[in-house]
């Protein structure tokens, strides 16, 4: 199999031997339109199986990401700044894998450094790469503070998830406008009543 990108190098997709070809999955896509009453072969759609294919390279991209490696690049020099940094209202758009619909929502991520900080655009670097994979809100709000952790090593991390869950609002028990809150807080933020209360106060 060989998956080329745009600019024509081949993708670092990691390989399986279970991951089928893109013809095979654009076959799929062809299996779905059927189940669903269409007719593939009509004008409209003889290339959206290509084009959901291509969507699904963009919705779960995050497979072929290391989060790890997006927040290894720290600095040192920051002059002794010890207060809370946080990139809030970061948007989520991620996919559930119980249904495979969208989770639209906002996250905050906040941290105590320790010696090092990290560059802000890699704070939402790393909720992109596990926003796009399948997931559940509760897995990836641990998942991007304990990466945060784990590599910067600060006194402590917060991550907020707010999120509208298209599985509860678009089907099954149709309730729009509810989102789920989930946090993960780690060091200081979980120890410390203050420091938990400041990061809550600056994301209201
Ligand atoms: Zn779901």
């Amino acid at each position: 199999m060989n998956i080329q990108t745009k600019t024509g190098k081949p993708a670092k997709r990691k390989q399986s031997p279970a991951r089928p070809s893109r013809a095979e999955a654009e076959a799929a896509v062809r299996t779905l339109l059927l189940w669903a009453g269409e007719d593939p072969t009509r004008e409209g759609l003889l290339d959206t199986p290509k084009r959901v294919v291509k969507s699904y390279e963009e919705f779960f991209k995050g497979y072929d990401e290391d989060p790890m490696a997006i927040l290894s690049r720290t600095f040192e020099e920051t002059d002794g700044y010890d207060e809370i940094i946080l990139l809030k209202d970061i948007r989520l758009e991620s996919h559930c894998e119980h249904h495979m619909v969208p989770i639209i929502g906002r996250v905050h991520v906040a941290y105590l450094p320790g010696s090092r900080v990290v560059g802000i655009s890699k704070l939402a670097r790393v909720v992109e790469v596990y926003a796009k994979r399948l997931q559940i809100q509760e897995k990836m709000t641990a998942q991007i503070a304990n990466a945060i952790d784990t590599v910067l090593q600060p006194q402590g991390v917060g991550v907020v998830i707010k999120a509208e869950h298209f599985c509860m609002t678009a089907r099954g028990i149709m309730k729009p406008g509810t989102d789920l809150v989930t946090s993960r807080m780690l060091g200081c933020f979980r120890d410390s009543a203050v420091t938990r209360q400041e990061f809550l106060s600056m994301i209201e």
